[in-house]
């Protein structure tokens, strides 16, 4: 039978599992190995997800599962996304969907938000939390390779109300070599799906002299979708397999970075100790919209919020934004 979470649409028996290993074919039916348990919850700042423009300053649980239908070179997670799942039955905590949300609550969290592995692998937990959620007034946001089929990228698009996709190259030969998929061709029309129903930002992580080349086709791909979706330029830090590589240099992205910047509305370089990519400026009229500051490694931080309203303080012009401004330690949940 034949698995239609994922563009890998690998076959599933009883006791074969596919490529990402949490998901088999029993009684006709595609169901989870492993419902219900997680690898990994802990709270985080929603800026070092990272979402500039969905919930400013929010106090987000950050979850995750096991498992992920890419093999990328680079991968952070590696101890939890490139092992077999069932190697990890042992550790993995045993969290019923309510009792995730009330985890949420009892830690001030604005929002939950799936941003450890791939969100396809575990999309039937996810969308039971989302439904306990929902109840709750919490929103779930998630990190995805979007990757899904049409069919389960909807589903995707239902459950989470604001979403971040990894954009990470569009060659084929890149998508082949660094990835292990074929193509970009399902992340491109995935992202203009999302875009349609829900909040959209993008990331790339860029890795200089393989990738940065293609980061004006990319820019161009994403305003022809919407000009205010958020790109995030993530300085890539090599890990698992690409750990004896350099890391990227911040001067020679930059330049890239500078020459890009006006294709879309909100352009970002991050993931480095005192980036000046981080703030927010209005569209119109260039004015400090939102002011950041980046402690590396993802540890970015609101200053301060000046957007009140959706609006740019100088001017009055539009900032795309989703959800209010909240403070870090606002104590109640406002979604
Ligand atoms: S979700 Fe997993 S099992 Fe399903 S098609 Fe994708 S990789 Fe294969």
């Amino acid at each position: 039978m034949e698995c239609d979470y994922c563009e890998r649409r690998c076959r599933l028996g009883p006791d074969s599992f596919g490529y990402c290993k949490m998901y088999r074919q029993e009684g006709g039916r595609i169901v989870e190995r492993f419902p219900d348990r997680w690898c990994a919850y802990g709270v985080s700042r929603v800026e070092t997800i990272p979402f500039y423009h969905a919930w400013p300053g929010a106090r987000c649980l950050v979850v995750g599962t096991s498992g992920c239908n890419f093999n990328c070179r680079y991968c952070a997670n590696a101890e939890v996304v490139k092992v077999d799942p069932a190697g990890l039955a042992d550790i993995m905590l045993d969290i019923a969907p309510e009792a995730m949300v009330a985890k949420a609550r009892k830690h001030g969290c604005h929002a939950i938000v799936f941003a450890v592995n791939e969100p396809t692998v575990s999309l039937p937990t996810l969308a039971r939390v989302a439904e306990a959620a929902k109840a709750a007034g919490i929103a779930m946001g998630c990190l995805t390779n979007g990757y899904g089929t049409p069919r389960s990228t909807a589903l995707l698009g239902r459950i989470f109300s604001f979403v971040n996709v990894s954009l990470k190259g569009l060659a084929s030969e890149f998508c082949v070599d660094y990835l292990s998929v074929p193509e970009a061709g399902p992340i491109l029309r995935n992202i203009a799906a999302l875009a349609r129903v829900c909040h959209v930002e993008v990331t790339t992580p860029v890795i200089e002299g393989v990738n940065d080349q293609e980061m004006e086709a990319m820019a161009d791909f994403l305003a022809g979708v919407r000009r205010d979706i958020p790109w995030h330029v993530f300085r890539l830090l090599p890990e698992y397999r690409m750990q004896q590589e350099h890391y990227p240099s911040i001067e020679a992205l930059s330049a890239k970075v500078e020459a890009v910047k006006n294709r879309l509305d909100y352009v970002y370089f991050h993931n480095f100790i005192g980036s000046r990519w981080v703030n927010t400026h209005c569209p119109s009229c260039g004015a400090v919209a939102i002011s950041r500051h980046s402690l590396g490694c993802g540890g970015d931080k609101l200053d301060t919020f000046f957007a009140a309203g959706g609006r740019c303080p100088s001017c009055n012009g539009p900032i795309a934004l989703y959800g209010e401004h909240v403070a870090w330690n606002a104590k109640e949940a406002t979604a």
